[in-house]
């Protein structure tokens, strides 16, 4: 017999839900059946979202200690899914001329802003009975590329990360995942990257036939969540068929 808490909806919060692979991956969750809030920093953003697919915003800025406070204060006591997604790259300084306040924005975010997160609405994954955590990292966190080494380091660390937490978890109902997407073609990211820059952002992706796109990533993210809570993905490495390795870009015109 079904009880009021078995009969809830499973529930998920995305971080990072205002663009690209979080509000993909928001739209994915909640067509899936979940009640899904929806965290970042851009509130009309996030509202128009939630509005769309049933869920909550919340604004949050992952790397304030009192802005994730107030979000695990919102989500309440249980949570079956939390998708660290708020991440990003700033800059692609080689390391000789490497900007250290763009350094340390980008461990802020994809490592400290991950764990801010993640020890907030642990007790609340836990208390679910079947939580999960799935990171999204990147083929950044693989492998080493020229200019990339302030975000490659932040990706690293995010990888890391992850496999530490599933070995300190290894005894609670709580799977630990990590997806690491190789190039996906997102309004914004490259955007940020480059400080604005329209012609830089658009050469990463000049020529190539088929980038992923975020609904590529929020796909995948949505068939690792929703494997039986037994089934742990580790990890999934996802990449566009034209980018066989980091530096091997099949490239046209
Ligand atoms: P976007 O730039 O479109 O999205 C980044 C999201 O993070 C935005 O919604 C932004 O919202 C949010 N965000 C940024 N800073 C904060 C903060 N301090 N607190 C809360 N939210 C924040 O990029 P993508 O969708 O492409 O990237 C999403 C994730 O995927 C990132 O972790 C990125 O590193 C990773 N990734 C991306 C790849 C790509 O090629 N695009 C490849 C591999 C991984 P707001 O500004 O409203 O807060």
């Amino acid at each position: 017999m079904s009880t009021p808490e078995t009969a809830a909806p499973r529930t998920a919060v995305v971080t990072g839900a205002s663009s690209g692979i979080g509000a993909a991956t928001a739209r994915t969750l909640a067509a899936a059946g979940y009640h899904v809030f929806c965290a970042a920093r851009r509130v009309e953003r996030i509202e128009e979202l939630a509005a769309e697919i049933g869920g909550t915003a919340v604004v949050c800025d992952v790397t304030d200690a009192a802005s994730v406070a107030a979000l695990a204060e919102r989500v309440g006591p249980r949570l079956d899914a939390l998708v660290n997604n708020a991440g990003g790259a700033f800059g692609m300084r080689p390391v000789a001329e490497a900007d250290t306040e763009e350094w340390r924005r980008m461990y802020d975010i994809n490592v400290i802003g991950l764990m801010q997160v993640t020890r907030a609405l642990l007790p609340a994954l836990i208390a679910s009975g079947a939580g999960a955590i799935l990171n999204v990292g990147s083929t950044a966190g693989r492998t080493a590329y020229e200019g990339g080494a302030g975000y490659t380091a932040a990706k690293h660390g995010t990888k890391v990360v992850t496999e530490t937490l599933r070995l300190e978890l290894f005894d609670q109902p709580v799977r630990v995942m990590e997806i690491a997407p190789g190039m996906v073609r997102t309004e914004e990211f490259s955007l940020v990257r480059f400080d604005g820059d329209q012609d830089r952002a658009d050469a990463v992706y000049a020529g190539v036939p088929e980038p992923l796109v975020a609904e590529d990533v929020a796909d995948a993210i949505g068939w690792m969540l929703t494997r039986p809570a037994h089934v742990n993905v580790d990890e999934l490495v996802i990449r566009p068929r034209a980018q066989a390795a980091q530096h091997k870009v099949h490239r046209v015109g």
